[in-house]
């Protein structure tokens, strides 16, 4: 009951600020499968869901604004939304990618480095090689409106590893990508969303700025920045 209270006192005192929507795969031809379906959607219904939210007044902006407006460094008139794509799938590069820019929405990818070249299969989709190559990633990194993210060297429930395993996915995965890209790495997402008191430990002295949850809805002003919601955008 107290947590309840004190939650919608939070609420009232710190108004909702935008979302964080949570995407996987861009494909023309969504599979029948359903576990591979509810990760896909088509150009056009992401299309429409920028132009959607566009015209009910919501401002696209990048991960590193969303967390400084959440912090309270920038303020907005709008609400925000903030396009964020897990796993490291070929089609964010070939099919998101150039709607994007066509529409200049910012975006970030987390990126789950075993994924690139295919080294680890995606168990998901089975016999299939969906997985960004270094050079496509590379490619991504150099488009302003793209920012990379880290998304663990093998997509583990992190809650079920030891704490030296957690730190080795963390640590490991976001330096991968450092010296791949030749820049810092400052977001990170939780696989499966799947996280504990020592990931939230092991996040903040890694020197990232944020990691985001797979749900939760909205975010508001000063929201813990490693604990961030997001909502799935889902396809029909
Ligand atoms: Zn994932």
């Amino acid at each position: 009951m107290i947590d309840y209270l004190y939650r919608k006192l939070h609420n009232l005192t710190h108004p909702t600020l935008g979302r964080i929507l949570m995407l996987h795969r861009v494909v023309e031809q969504r599979s029948d499968e359903p576990e591979q379906r509810e990760l896909e959607v088509t150009p056009r219904f992401l299309e429409q869901t920028i132009e959607t939210y566009r015209h009910e007044g919501y401002i696209f902006v990048s991960i590193d604004e969303a967390c400084n407006i959440i912090k309270g460094g920038k303020r907005l008139k709008h609400p925000f939304i903030c396009l964020t794509f897990d796993d490291g799938y070929r089609d964010n590069y070939t099919t998101a990618l150039p709607l994007l820019k066509r529409h200049n929405v910012p975006f970030a990818v987390y990126v789950t480095t075993g994924f690139v070249d295919n080294k680890l299969p995606m168990w998901w989709y089975p016999n299939q090689q969906l997985g960004l190559s270094l050079d496509e990633l590379t490619a991504l990194d150099n488009e302003p409106l793209c920012t990379i993210c880290a998304h663990t060297l093998s997509h583990p429930k992190l809650d079920n590893l030891t704490v030296m395993g957690q730190q080795k996915e963390i640590v490991e995965s976001k330096s991968i990508l450092e010296q791949w890209l030749g820049h810092q790495i400052q977001h990170f997402s939780y696989p499966h969303g799947s996280y504990n008191d020592d990931t939230l430990s092991i996040v903040k002295s890694a020197g990232l700025s944020s990691a985001l949850c797979a749900w939760g809805g909205t975010v508001r002003r000063g929201d813990n920045p490693f604990l961030l919601h997001r909502i799935e955008l889902r396809q029909q």
